[in-house]
């Protein structure tokens, strides 16, 4: 079985400026480099979990999605940062909409991961994903940034942080 660090995409790896999904407006987060570094050095996959309802809305298409998270990963590759995976969900009304499971789930299958071993790193609430009986959620990491994390239930493996850097900090310790 594998171990993972997922990351949630807008506010993690780039500046979150809303429904982004051009080149030109990424905004990369450069502590983010470290966290796929140590991930990397560590044997976790990385893998990207987003939701991007901006094509539900029409803001941009799936293919809009698809050729950014291209270009995102051969910007890392020329680093020699690795992502294995960038799994969105476009839709509103889906399972897969963080903070259902769906997409965590759906990486767990194809790539064999022990969720309890993995991370989680986003800036939402919604990146808190719902369990039920039959798994664990990743220790969950939030940054606080731009959204209201006050409804964040702390409780179950879930930290919030003031910034980007100290959760580098933190992973350099449990990774
Ligand atoms: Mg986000």
């Amino acid at each position: 079985m594998h171990k993972a660090l997922f990351l949630d995409r807008d506010g993690i790896l780039n500046v979150d400026k809303g429904y982004v999904y051009k080149w030109e407006d990424i905004i990369w987060v450069e502590e983010v480099f470290e966290m796929i570094k140590l991930a990397m050095d560590r044997n976790y996959l990385v893998i990207v979990l987003t939701n991007q309802s901006g094509v539900h809305y029409k803001k941009y298409t799936v293919n809009d999605v698809e050729s950014l998270h291209k270009k995102m990963s051969e910007f890392l590759a020329a680093k020699k940062l690795k992502v294995t995976d960038w799994i969105y969900c476009a839709e509103v009304e889906s399972e897969s909409r963080k903070p259902r499971p769906g997409m965590l789930l759906e990486a767990q299958k194809k790539y064999d991961i022990d969720l309890e071993l993995s991370f989680m790193v986003g800036d939402k609430v919604t990146d808190i994903f719902e369990t039920d009986s039959k798994f664990k959620r990743p220790a969950t990491f939030l940054v606080r940034g731009q959204y209201d994390l006050s409804k964040a239930n702390l409780k179950d493996n879930v930290k919030i942080f003031e910034s980007h850097h100290d959760i580098v900090m933190e992973l350099q310790k449990v990774l």
